[in-house]
C-alpha cells in the first residue's frame, strides 16, 4: 500500500515545533511521497531544503497563491523562471483565483494566473489550480489557454457541473479531507461522477483536517481518510483505489513509476 499526498504545505509555521519528527514519522508509515505545494516566494528556500533532505519523498511545485499575488515584480518573475530552469519542480502551483477571501485585486489574480499558465506551457509542467468561488473565471482562462489536460483543480469543492467542465477539458480533480464532512454531498457527487483515472487525493495540510481530527492540525498521513472516503463512494476495494490513485499522481507529476 503506497499512499501519496498530492498537496501539502510542510513549510508552514504550524509545523515549526516538530517538523523533523513529523516528516520522519509520516514516511515511516505507508506514505510513499508528497507534493509540497508552493504558495509564496518565501516558501522557496525552506521547500528546497526539505526536498533535498528527503529525495524521492518530498517533491515540489512553484507558484504564488492568489492571496499573495499583489505587488509581484518583474524581478520576482525572473527569479521564478530561473528556479524552473535550475531545479526539478514537478508542477506549477498553486495558482488560480480566490474570490472567497478576495485578498488580492481580481485583475492582479488574473494577471498572475495567466503568467503562470504561460510558464507551465513554456517549461512543460502540469498546473495545480486553486479555485474558490471563481469556477467560471478559472474554467474560462484554462479553456482559453488550451491546456489539454495538464492541470488539476486542487481541493476540489465544487459539484458535478464544475467537475464536468474540468473533466471535459481533460483536467483532474483532487480531493481533500473536506470530502468526509457531513455537508459535502456535492463533492461526493462530483467524485461519484468522475472516472477513477481522473481523481487524486491530497490533504492540503496543515488545513482541512478530515472529520476524525476536525479542528486540529492536519498532516499528510491523514490522506488515508480521503482514500477511504473515495473508495466508499466509488465502491472499490481500498487497496485497489490506492494503487489506481498512485498511478494517477505518478503520471500527472512525472514522479516514480
Ligand atoms: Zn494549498
Amino acid at each position: 500500500m503506497s499512499l501519496v499526498d498530492t498537496h501539502c504545505h510542510l513549510t508552514f509555521p504550524q509545523y515549526d515545533q516538530d517538523r523533523e519528527e513529523l516528516i520522519n514519522r509520516i514516511f515511516s508509515s505507508n506514505l510513499a511521497w508528497v507534493l509540497n505545494a508552493c504558495s509564496s516566494l518565501e516558501d522557496i528556500a525552506p521547500m528546497k531544503d526539505l526536498a533535498m533532505r528527503y529525495p524521492d519523498k518530498i517533491f515540489l511545485s512553484i507558484g504564488v497563491h492568489p492571496h499573495y499575488v499583489e505587488g509581484l515584480s518583474n524581478e520576482d518573475y525572473a527569479l521564478i523562471r530561473d528556479e524552473l530552469a535550475t531545479f526539478d519542480y514537478k508542477a506549477i502551483g498553486e495558482v488560480g483565483i480566490d474570490l472567497f477571501r478576495n485578498l488580492s485585486p481580481l485583475e492582479a489574480q488574473k494577471d498572475t494566473f495567466a503568467r503562470f499558465i504561460q510558464l507551465a506551457k513554456e517549461f512543460d509542467r502540469p498546473i495545480i489550480v486553486h479555485s474558490r468561488e471563481a469556477d467560471e473565471i478559472v474554467v474560462g482562462m484554462l479553456r482559453e489557454a488550451g491546456l489539454e489536460g495538464r492541470f488539476v483543480v486542487h481541493c476540489f469543492s465544487g459539484g458535478v457541473d464544475f467537475a464536468r467542465q474540468v473533466l471535459d477539458m481533460g483536467g483532474m480533480i483532487s480531493v481533500t479531507g473536506n470530502i468526509t464532512y457531513k455537508k459535502s454531498d456535492a463533492i461526493r457527487e462530483a467524485v461519484k461522477y468522475a472516472p477513477l483515472d481522473r481523481i487524486m487525493a491530497e490533504t492540503d495540510s496543515p488545513y482541512l483536517a478530515p472529520q476524525i481530527i476536525r479542528g486540529k492540525r492536519n498532516d499528510p498521513s491523514f490522506v488515508l481518510e480521503v482514500y477511504k472516503a473515495i473508495a466508499e463512494i466509488k465502491s472499490v476495494d481500498l487497496n485497489r483505489l490506492i494503487d489506481v490513485l498512485y498511478r494517477n499522481a505518478s503520471l500527472f507529476f512525472g514522479v516514480g513509476s
